[in-house]
């Protein structure tokens, strides 16, 4: 049951991202009855933005291995783990921003990687009546958490 164990990593993802509980996580992750099943973008996205960090670094990171291995910290000289990917732009939907926490320390980074294969969101152009200019907006896929969403 690949599927089901994909959506519990999800839920769990979530709840290691909002602080839900598991319920609650999941309960936000079903799919409302009537609405259309996520598409593939957005599943592929919410697999980007929700998973727990890897336990040891003998194994790929949970996020696809589309990040930079950790650096050493400069504090204690352990090594920084992947910890977290979250949307990074409010225009630029290939933008994530990866946070690394050092595994010996408190300390932590983060920097911004485009991903130009898992997008967060959308770009719609809107048009307008009356000759003026389409309106560019720029939505998130549903089940998504932005830390500063595009209005
Ligand atoms: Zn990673
Ligand atoms: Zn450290």
């Amino acid at each position: 049951m690949t599927t089901n164990r994909v959506r519990k990593g999800v839920i769990r993802g979530r709840m290691a991202a909002s602080g839900e509980s598991y319920v609650v996580a999941a309960r936000r992750m079903a799919v409302p009855r009537g609405a259309k099943a996520p598409d593939a973008r957005t599943a592929a996205a919410l697999r980007t933005r929700y998973w727990e960090p890897a336990e040891s670094f003998d194994v790929p990171c949970p996020c696809g291995g589309t990040c930079a291995p950790g650096e050493r910290c400069e504090r204690c000289h352990a090594t920084c783990r992947h910890a977290a990917r979250v949307p990074g732009s409010r225009v630029d939907v290939e933008v994530w921003r990866d946070r690394y926490d050092c595994t010996g320390c408190a300390n932590t980074y983060s920097f911004e990687v485009t991903l130009p294969d898992r997008p967060w969101g959308v770009v719609r152009t809107v048009p307008q009546r009356g000759g003026r200019e389409p309106i560019v907006r720029v939505e998130v896929f549903e089940g998504v958490d932005h830390p500063d969403p595009p209005r």
